[in-house]
């Protein structure tokens, strides 16, 4: 299973990032969960029509996400 050990990491990332894909997102404008993915980085919602551009595979970039809760977390440390 030596193959297995070097391919997990990019599996998990690979279905973590086809899960946001299809997951639907609020929209900023009618508040509706009709926010789909269009094409790459561009969102439209389904319901009003309007349309956005976004991280490539989820509407919030995740990357944000992380950095913004690992900052808040040094800040505890320090306290
Ligand atoms: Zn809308």
């Amino acid at each position: 299973m030596r193959t297995a050990r070097y391919g997990r990491k990019i599996r998990m990332l690979y279905d973590k990032a086809d899960d946001s894909r299809k997951k639907r997102y609020e929209c900023p404008k009618c508040s509706k969960r009709s926010v789909k993915r269009v094409s790459y980085a561009l969102w439209e919602c389904r319901s009003c029509g309007a349309r956005m551009a976004g991280a490539a595979y989820s509407l919030t970039s995740e990357g944000g996400e992380t950095a913004r809760r690992v900052l808040s977390e040094e800040k505890k440390k320090g306290e």
